[in-house]
């Protein structure tokens, strides 16, 4: 297993099925034109295949389905089962929710048991002002069925000071009463944003967000895995919350994380915009096909933060949340 000096190593894959997505939030595209597929993105069986490697050579044990959005994916519902059968410890989508109705059962016949849904608001018009595409109802239908279905379900927030923090509350609220845990993603420095204005503006942090919820709850810090990327808080006799606070309090120094995206690179880390090609090691038999993959492994790893993240024009679309 290839480890840095800082004694990190790849454990949890974030794989990418399609660059594509049905929203175009602000905060992720510029224009509000939603992302296309990239060219020559991996077929079903050569993504199960490089995850196969993944697991093999970096030691994977975590994967997560993403995307652009997986759902949209016409390989979704032919990567989810053979992913699900390669016996990780745990496999997870992250989805934006909007076509959850429509892939409920797919969903839930693989045996996932973990799904995270996007959502940045309980408001129907300021939903459709920050996707610009989609609808409210839909999405809170489909979590309905995950959680129906006994998944277990997290719901991803990014509060924006000039968008939506008006939401921090009642999305709790929301979250609370249902046995979901809520996770605000402090709006990160990446794509379009970086050293922009609009994120100098819209940046609502962790201090922010903890003072909005301190004025109706109480709350403690709790447990949150060695290598997680939330800062976890319970309410007690309510349940939990999470920030992840990638500016607050980064995670970077015990960052196991590792992208694969949909066109077949491999990202070593969200702050890094070099990318390492395994597209081309797909052709090669199973030993030359890790013997390549172990070059391209250390070379990602080299690209993790020492201590923060550092801001990057990568698009977060491209490669996965
Ligand atoms: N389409 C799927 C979804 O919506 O969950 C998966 C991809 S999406 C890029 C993954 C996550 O990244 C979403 O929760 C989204 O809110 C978050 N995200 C995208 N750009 C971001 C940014 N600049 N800052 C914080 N979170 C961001």
């Amino acid at each position: 297993m290839i480890v840095d000096a800082q004694g990190r190593r790849f454990r949890n894959l974030r794989l990418s099925l399609t660059a594509a997505c049905n929203y175009a939030c602000t905060y992720c595209v510029p224009d509000g034109k939603r992302l296309q597929a990239a060219a020559l993105e991996l077929t079903a069986s050569e993504l199960v295949r490089a995850v196969r490697l993944l697991i093999d050579s970096a030691g994977i044990e975590k994967l997560r389905i993403t995307g652009g959005e997986p759902l949209l994916s016409p390989k979704f519902e032919e990567v989810l089962p053979q992913v699900m059968a390669l016996g990780l410890r745990d496999v997870s989508i992250t989805t934006n929710g909007q076509l959850l109705p429509r892939k409920a059962r797919t969903v839930i016949d693989s045996g996932v048991r973990r799904i995270n849904v996007s959502l940045d608001t309980l408001d129907p018009v300021r939903f459709r002002a920050i996707a610009r595409s989609g609808d409210l109802e839909t999405v809170l239908y489909g979590i309905d069925l995950m959680l129906e279905a006994g998944l277990k379900v997290k719901v991803n927030m990014v509060p924006m000071r000039t968008a939506n923090v008006d939401q921090v509350l009642p999305m709790l609220d929301y979250c609370l009463d249902r046995g979901i845990e809520l996770r605000y993603i402090e709006l990160m420095n990446m794509g379009h944003l970086k050293q922009s204005a609009s994120f100098v503006r819209d940046f609502f942090g962790m201090e922010d967000i903890l003072a909005l919820i301190g004025s109706r709850y109480e709350y403690a810090r709790t447990d949150a895995a060695f290598d997680s990327t939330s800062v976890r808080f319970e309410v007690p006799g309510r349940g939990v919350f999470g920030i992840i606070a990638n500016e607050s309090e980064p995670f970077c120094a015990s960052c196991t994380r590792l992208r694969l995206s949909s066109n077949g690179f491999l990202y070593g880390c969200l702050s890094s915009s070099h990318r390492h090609d395994m597209k081309d090691l797909l052709a090669l038999p199973d030993d030359g096909a890790r013997a390549a993959l172990q070059r391209l492994l250390l070379a990602a790893l080299g690209d993790k933060q020492t201590l923060s993240f550092a801001g990057e024009v990568t698009v977060m679309k491209f490669i996965g949340g």
